[in-house]
């Protein structure tokens, strides 16, 4: 096949069943330009990838899912698309999102829903939503996701795919639109453990344009050729009850299939991680009041009629969703003095006691299993109350916070739902994740 060819193949899947499934914001009408003058000779040479709405795409409209942003075509290109393009990748389009990323089922897109395309009545997770159901409508091979609280792991667990969230630092974090910029980290979404790896090898390592991108080159492709080692598997448990069936049936499951593997497994305690939740709706709505600061119509995005300044500042800011302004509002109720110590300020305490807690369950374990989601995919509008729908990230916002490698992984169904767990390594192992998940496929 030509890239062309492969492209053509994609296009018209898009064309034929997008319309219905709401994964796609925006299709790069440059692809077949750049498919037909691409190095053949490239690693990545016709791999198509979906990316990410709030990943800039240089000259390609980048929305972040919002109004305020709804025509922004960015002059400049995400470090990580940057290096997928200069390996041969092409990118198809831009996928669906919640504004910002601040959701967990795509319906906070100031534009569509996403549906599930296992079920056209339940969600597809979020915030990566596109992402996941275009990998698993096989619409593209693979995927860009962001995940700041689970965002790439929820969606993948959801949609029936694998989703990596990387050590904070691993992928640059240069043209990812910020929510809140201690926990974003863009991660890889697809079909196979191997694709992952592939979009790693490209992505990862350290950029100058990134101060916290890590110095620590990619080598998960060379990790997949070597043999498993001995390891020690934490089953994570305490705290954590309310489990769908389908949940705890995928967990004992693969808890079998891993000591098969050889693997020793252990139930351990991670004694802060039920609390996670609490410290990350103080961290990140204080995080994301500040980087959405920005838009205000005076430098750039959507800008309202008028000629008084304050007047303007207000009717665009009028522009957010409403998820996006109770986010602001949160955000900066718990910095503002007087709440500061008692809110955001035990909430950082917090996060250093639950990363320190992590470190030494690390001296006992070499991974940890835990399930993604306390259950499938819901159904669409069933989270209506604001706290419900947060509650949806228990399992997920612990590695954020810890800063910590997590990948979900396809462990089963429960109906025609599928079920993701998920496996955390220490600080930096992330290629150790792959191996194992490797070891399962
Ligand atoms: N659902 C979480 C939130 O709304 C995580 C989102 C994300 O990872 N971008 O904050």
């Amino acid at each position: 096949l030509t890239p062309k060819e492969v492209v053509q193949a994609y296009w018209e899947r898009v064309q034929r069943l997008d319309p219905s499934l709401g994964a796609f914001l925006t299709l790069n009408e440059a692809v077949w330009e750049e498919a037909a003058r691409l190095d053949p000779a490239l690693p990545l040479a016709g791999v198509v990838v979906a990316v990410k709405d709030n990943i800039a795409t240089k000259g390609l409209r980048t929305t972040a899912g919002s109004r305020l942003l709804e025509n922004f075509v960015p002059p400049y290109e995400a470090t990580a698309v940057a290096r997928l393009k200069a390996r041969g990748a092409l990118i198809l389009g831009k996928t669906n999102l919640d504004e910002f990323g601040m959701g967990s089922s795509t319906e906070h897109s100031a534009f569509f829903p996403t549906k599930n395309p296992f079920d056209p009545g339940r969600v597809p997770g979020g915030s990566s939503g596109g992402s996941a159901a275009a990998v698993a409508a096989d619409l593209a091979p693979v995927a860009l996701g962001s995940d700041t609280g689970g965002s790439v792991r929820q969606p993948a667990a959801f949609s029936g795919v694998y989703g990596l969230k990387p050590t904070y630092g691993r992928v640059s974090r240069y043209g990812l639109i910020a929510y809140a910029s201690s926990l974003d980290q863009i991660g890889p979404l697809a079909r196979s453990v191997r694709d992952l790896a592939l979009l790693m090898d490209a992505m990862a390592g350290p950029d100058p344009l990134d101060a916290t991108s890590l110095d620590l080159p990619p080598r998960f492709q060379e990790a997949l050729a070597e043999p498993l080692p001995p390891l020690r598997l934490g089953v994570v448990r305490e705290g954590l009850g309310g489990n769908s069936p389908g949940v705890e049936r995928a967990l004992e499951g693969a808890l079998k299939v891993f000591q098969g593997l050889g693997l020793e497994v252990a139930e351990v305690s991670w004694p802060s991680l039920p609390l996670a939740l609490n410290a990350y709706y103080i961290l990140a709505p204080a995080e994301a009041s500040s980087n959405l600061a920005r838009y205000d119509g005076t430098l750039y995005g959507y800008r309202a009629e008028g000629e008084e300044l304050w007047p303007v500042v207000e009717a665009t800011r009028a522009r957010f969703g409403l998820e996006v302004k109770r986010r602001i509002l949160v955000g900066t109720f718990v910095l503002q003095s007087g709440y500061y110590e008692a809110y955001y300020g035990r909430a950082q305490a917090f996060r250093r006691r639950l990363k320190a807690e992590a470190k030494a369950l690390f001296q006992e374990v070499d991974l940890l299993l835990l399930p993604t989601t306390p259950h499938p995919a819901f159904p669409l509008g069933g989270r209506q109350d604001p706290l419900a729908m947060y509650r949806e990230d228990l399992y997920t916002v612990g590695a954020s916070l810890a800063g910590l490698p997590a990948l979900s992984f396809p462990a089963g169904f429960e109906g025609n739902l599928p079920i993701g767990l998920q496996l955390l390594a220490p600080w930096g192992q992330d290629e150790r994740l792959l191996r194992v998940a490797l070891a399962f496929e």
